[in-house]
């Protein structure tokens, strides 16, 4: 699009100086000023009732009505205190996004009595009217009913004049509508079987949680660009579009020096944060140009993960105010970086030992390598599950791309870490060890922290990666919300931990020594997950090719790795963890092939509409400008002349028709694709059909109409192109 009309837009959507609501205070003045958390519980709640919900909480035990009541006039002073004059339950339905439904403070009764209307029984419980959340046929109409149950181990928060109370969202019948509900039962589930394993270690310890520090990586668009790009206010991403002369090539963005007004941006947008209590840490730039990334200091998983909802939430708000857009599109840009959510993992105890660092003793390091070795375990056994997990319309362009990883799950952990298991495998045998081969290889595990300082080598090629301290999970995708892969992981290891309990305790009953009886599980352990341990380049062919011989799989398309939801061997799998019932695993089986499905729908008549109303339109019309040009030149030149400088025009009329009509009969063939999969009966096949049939014409189409943009006088075009969308800021 020619500059000047990106310029009058521009000016349209004129960017006023935008004064950023800067506190005077440090911001340990106004962290977690709108959140409902222990200082203000202690504050507005009597001290028998604060101990008695903090004690709920860290137990994870039923909290009673009275309980409930007293907290919620507790509450409620604090919020209306801090100017709140509605409330909601917030939950994440089975969509992006989460989903909120706000009730006012205030009522009047039929006399005319005005009263603050809010309890035990609103605080507990609600049933919005959300029948038209995903449920995947879990609720038919007749019995629509969905209810709201607080969470209380997520703290409620106020945005703007709403007090948020974070809730589990389920039917009448008791099933998960949602993503919070299968979380909090996989971190019992973890719980559960980390603590026992714990247990032959450490007898103090009496609860384990899962840690999440997400990384959120995003692209900020200039407001006006974006409205003048259908196909990114539609779907979020580009349909069309070359690549801009100058990209990424000279990765002179990453860690760049932030622009200005992204600055400004980013700064609003921590503040927000940090009233809201949400450890916001590090920003920096991505690898593409526009692309940045903010991640926090990790939490507790079930918090991190609503944090990280939040966050999205706020950023998209603070980002309108500053004339930008927020994406989080996995892939909005053909041949730039895409955007992640890495979710870096980990597992820690009661008293405060993070059960994947390395620690100096060889008791410690012997914990560490149990849960070390059981995750690579739990990962491989699990990789197809895993894999369904972060699978998406927009993540499918980001892995396998040539700067993410592909869709072989593979560990990595590093020379030092993979020698030591190599190591341990030669070196303890089913025989007892002697003495003196107990106490060698107890130095050497003592050693670990050693090892591991040193150890410098970080694979960003793998999708998960140990980092030192915690597993790096880098194939999520930065648009979706992080409880799906969480709750697949916290499961995996969860059941992967029990079975390891089960072979120790087996083993010890048959006379062999704790420790030994240890080793010998994690050696048979090691020597069987071998093949998911990979080291070298997870981005070259010869990994794909090695990855085969290994046995690994490699899934790429989308409905198929989403058929792992009903594999026999993962339903059983969340049952037996008492995560999900075979009902909801099928449920969200069916959400995510139809999410897939419309995505696609949707994508493909944006870019019909596009390419017929935009580009074939503005092509013609180049087209007739070198006709009549032609037409001139054949009566002022000799013939001769004439064949020898119109020959290039003439060529180029010919190429332009060409891509034209190639555009409208792949787009007339694709809408009878698509025609053609609406008419199948069952969902399954219609994702199939519009997977298979519908998919491959987007790639077609777009060769034509981005050949056409490089031809096509830049004053005619009607779309901002790459270089004004990427290096706007
Ligand atoms: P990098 O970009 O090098 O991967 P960052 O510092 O951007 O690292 O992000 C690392 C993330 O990992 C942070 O959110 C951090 O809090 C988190 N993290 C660190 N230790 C743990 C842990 N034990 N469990 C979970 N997350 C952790
Ligand atoms: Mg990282």
């Amino acid at each position: 699009m020619a500059l000047f009309r990106f310029k009058a837009l521009e000016e349209q959507f004129s960017r006023e100086v935008i004064e950023v609501a800067a506190p005077k205070e440090r911001p340990s003045d106004y962290y977690g000023i709108n959140v409902f958390d222990k200082p203000k519980m202690q504050k507005y709640l009597s001290k028998e009732i604060f101990e008695k919900i903090t004690d709920a909480i860290e137990t994870s035990t039923h909290i009673d009505r009275k309980i409930a009541d007293q907290v919620a006039a507790g509450m409620k002073a604090w919020a209306i205190e801090r100017g709140a004059t509605h409330y909601t339950h917030w939950f994440h339905p089975l969509t992006d996004t989460t989903a909120e439904k706000h009730d006012a403070f205030l009522d009047v009764s039929p006399t005319g009595d005005k009263f603050e209307n809010f309890d035990g029984d609103k605080l507990v419980q609600q049933e919005p009217d959300a029948s038209s959340l995903p449920s995947g046929g879990i609720r038919n109409t007749f019995e629509a009913r969905g209810y709201t149950a607080w969470d209380p181990s997520s703290p409620a928060f106020i945005v703007g004049k709403t007090l948020c109370i974070p809730t589990i969202f389920i039917s009448y019948t008791g099933e998960a509508l949602d993503y919070k509900t299968p979380l909090l039962r996989s971190l019992a589930a973890l719980d559960k079987a980390a603590t026992e394993t714990c247990q032959l270690f450490d007898k103090d310890v009496k609860k384990v949680i899962a840690t999440l520090g997400w990384e959120q990586e995003y692209f900020l668009i200039d407001e006006a660009i974006y409205k003048a790009r259908p196909d990114l206010m539609l779907t979020d991403r580009t349909l069309m579009g070359h690549a801009s002369a100058k990209d990424q090539q000279l990765e002179d963005h990453y860690f760049g020096s932030i622009p200005e007004r992204v600055n400004e941006f980013m700064r609003e947008f921590e503040i927000e944060a940090f009233k809201l209590g949400i450890p916001v840490k590090t920003r920096h730039n991505e690898v593409a140009p526009n692309q940045f990334e903010c991640a926090p200091v990790f939490e507790e998983a079930n918090l991190a993960n609503d944090h990280n909802l939040l966050v999205m939430d706020v950023m998209r708000r603070v980002g309108r105010k500053h004339k930008f857009r927020v994406l989080f599109h996995e892939k909005p840009f053909k041949g730039v970086n895409g955007s992640a959510k890495h979710n870096n993992w980990s597992m820690a105890t009661d008293t405060g030992v993070n059960l994947l660092k390395p620690g100096n003793k060889p008791k410690t390091n012997m914990q560490f390598l149990t849960f070390l070795v059981n995750t690579v375990k739990a990962v491989h056994i699990n990789a197809d599950l895993l894999r369904a997990s972060i699978v998406s319309a927009g993540n499918e362009y980001r892995l396998g791309a040539h700067e993410a990883p592909p869709a072989i799950i593979s560990v990595f952990l590093g020379r030092q870490l993979s020698a030591m298991l190599d190591d341990l495998e030669k070196r303890v045998s089913e025989k007892p060890m002697t003495p003196d081969e107990k106490t060698a290889l107890k130095l050497d595990i003592g050693k670990i922290p050693e090892i591991l300082l040193d150890n410098t080598d970080r694979n960003r090629t793998s999708p998960f990666a140990f980092t030192g301290n915690r597993f790096e999970f880098r194939a999520v995708g930065a648009s979706g919300n992080s409880a799906s892969p969480m709750i697949a992981l916290n499961t995996a290891v969860a059941k992967q931990l029990k079975d390891f309990n089960l072979e120790v305790e087996e083993l010890s009953s048959t006379g062999v020594k704790k420790d030994e009886a240890i080793l010998q599980v994690l050696r048979k352990y090691i020597i069987e997950s071998k093949a998911v341990r990979f080291e070298g380049n997870g981005y070259s062919q010869e990994w794909k090719e090695e990855a085969e011989r290994r046995g690994l799989t490699n899934i790429t398309d989308v409905p198929d790795a989403l058929k792992s939801y009903k594999a026999e061997k993962y339903v059983k799998l969340f049952e037996e963890m008492s995560v999900l019932s075979p009902r909801e695993m099928h449920a969200r089986y069916e959400v995510r092939i139809e999410k897939y499905k419309k995505k696609l729908q949707i994508e493909s008549r944006v870019l019909a509409d596009l390419a017929i109303n935009h580009i074939v339109p503005t092509a013609i019309k180049y087209q007739t400008l070198l006709i009549e040009n032609v037409k001139g030149m054949k009566e002022i030149f000799s013939e001769q002349e004439f064949k020898d400088l119109a020959s290039a025009r003439l060529e180029l009329i010919k190429e332009i028709s060409n891509h034209i009509s190639q555009i409208k009969f792949q787009s007339e063939a694709m809408r009878m694709a698509r025609k053609n999969a609406n008419e199948l009966p069952e969902c399954e096949e219609k994702v199939a059909a519009y997977a298979h049939q519908v998919k491959p014409y987007f790639e077609e189409i777009r060769y034509h109409i981005d050949k056409l943009e490089r031809v096509v006088d830049d004053e005619l075009w009607p779309l901002p192109k790459y270089r004004e969308i990427l290096f706007a800021h």
